[in-house]
């Protein structure tokens, strides 16, 4: 690549960019920016321009750019072998490691991980484990499966399925027809003004409980749900939830999936966020975190109590029919080993809870009371900002001001990166977990900014 090569124009005539709307891209009518280094919380563009990136990629990015211990494992371990599959017992000193590692950290009652590349591929083993878990049970109409509106986890056919949100369906024939999606524990949009938050709580059980009913618990094999919902709208499960939705699935003997995608390896301050809101999940998504998005790899891991009906299986049915050539390549595996190193070393959970809390209380401080932000919210390196037309009603800005592109945008002008949440009026922040008090006062003042310049005052 040379410096004065046309890779602005060869970007709008080859490139199909995902979540982009494909025709104005390529007619020049969206921006395009060419990212060319990172450095901590920062990234730098084509044209120079520097920004504090407050999302951390994809909230991805999690101990930060250019790491050069991560880069070291990676050019090293490509130089000494840089694919073997995993297949028929294959392994590699890189991949076998990183397993212990995640087991050493994930809650005492899970067993083993299965690898793979994504978050979506993750989900996507998870369901078939699922599904083959309750066929060699002799229950294979037990299948169904319950997400929640607003849930993310992934975009392909089913994980796609399982995302709540209705873009990722519209003129693609989803969901497909094993999958519920029950209401959403989106407090600040609570049904009733006068509910409280364990009112609310009673009603999304009393949702969930219903629907079971109508739906037959036999035909029901699991409940998938991200411990806080990120791209539904960074949406913190309001009080007692998690303990009481539990309850209702150990009755139902659905089985819980913890897709611990954005939470894992520290976004809440602890290392799972099943962890912080004492969950027990029957199985795990694990991905971004993972390696802090070095190299592409995740994770499904499953409890004891799964493998045990996996371990079983194997002898009825022999070897698992299910793997991708790429599970557990060993310059992820490497990247994996490298990241986690460095978030023990550098005590990064710990920073992501203590910074994150920080970031939280100062952005309340800024724009808690201010007339267009409903709320702000945040657990851990995640926080949000909802921005509304009347803060008496709570009711939301009209969709043609895009009141929260315009904000995120002001901010990007002055060189700050938040997320447009691309499916509620919400600025959201995830950012780095080495992410500084001082960078967390530059964001709060530029959203304060930016806040002010699109709603005046
Ligand atoms: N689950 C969650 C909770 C996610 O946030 C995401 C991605 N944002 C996914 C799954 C899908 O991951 P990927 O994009 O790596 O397939």
């Amino acid at each position: 690549m040379l410096k004065n090569d046309p890779l602005e124009q060869w970007d709008r005539e080859n490139f199909l960019h995902p979540s982009t709307h494909l025709a104005d891209f390529a007619r020049g009518n969206v921006a395009q920016r060419i990212v060319t280094g990172g450095e901590g919380s920062h990234i730098v563009d084509r044209n120079g321009n520097r920004f504090l990136d407050g999302f951390a990629g994809l909230y991805c990015v999690n101990v930060g750019y250019g790491r050069q211990e991560i880069a070291e494992a990676i050019a090293a371990q490509a130089r000494e072998l840089s694919y073997y599959h995993a297949y028929v017992g294959h392994g590699t000193e890189a991949s076998v490691t990183l397993a212990k590692m995640i087991m050493d950290r994930a809650p005492d009652h899970m067993s083993k991980v299965y690898f793979g590349l994504g978050g979506s591929d993750a989900n996507e083993t998870n369901v078939k484990l699922v599904w083959y878990m309750n066929n060699i049970l002799g229950r294979p109409e037990k299948k169904k499966i319950i997400s929640r509106k607003r849930g993310y986890h992934g975009s392909g056919l089913m994980t796609g399925s399982l995302t709540g949100l209705p873009m990722w369906h519209k003129h693609f024939d989803l969901p497909l027809p094993q999958v519920l999606h029950t209401e959403a524990p989106y407090y600040y949009q609570r049904p009733r003004e006068a509910m409280t938050e364990r009112e609310f709580t009673a009603y999304l059980v009393s949702e969930l409980e219903q629907m079971i009913e109508r739906e037959g618990a036999e035909t029901i094999a699991a409940f998938w749900a991200e411990p806080v919902l990120g791209t539904g709208g960074i949406i913190m499960p309001p009080e007692g939830y998690w303990p009481a939705i539990q309850e209702v699935l150990e009755k139902h003997d659905i089985l819980l999936v913890a897709d611990e995608v954005v939470t894992g390896f520290g976004r809440l301050g602890t290392m799972f966020g099943s962890e912080h809101y004492g969950m027990k999940p029957d199985l795990m998504t694990i991905a971004k975190g993972l390696t802090s998005a070095y190299a592409p790899l995740s994770g499904s891991i499953v409890s004891e109590k799964v493998w045990k009906v996996l371990e079983e299986a194997a002898d009825l049915t022999g070897a698992l029919g299910h793997g991708w050539t790429y599970s557990a390549h060993p310059i992820g595996a490497a990247a994996g080993v490298a990241n986690l190193r460095l978030i023990d070393e550098l005590d990064l959970v710990g920073n992501a809870g203590r910074v994150g809390a920080y970031l939280k209380t100062r952005m309340t401080e800024a724009l808690g009371d201010y007339p267009n932000v409903g709320e702000v919210r945040g657990e851990g390196m995640l926080c949000a900002v909802e921005l509304t037309a009347d803060r008496s009603t709570r009711a939301a800005p009209d969709p043609a001001d895009k009141v929260t592109a315009k904000v995120v945008g002001h901010m990007m002008q002055n060189g700050v990166i938040a997320r447009a949440m691309p499916h509620a009026e919400v600025v959201g922040f995830a950012p780095p977990f080495c992410l500084t008090e001082a960078e967390a006062d530059e964001l709060v003042e530029k959203t304060a900014a930016a806040v002010r310049a699109v709603f005046g005052g």
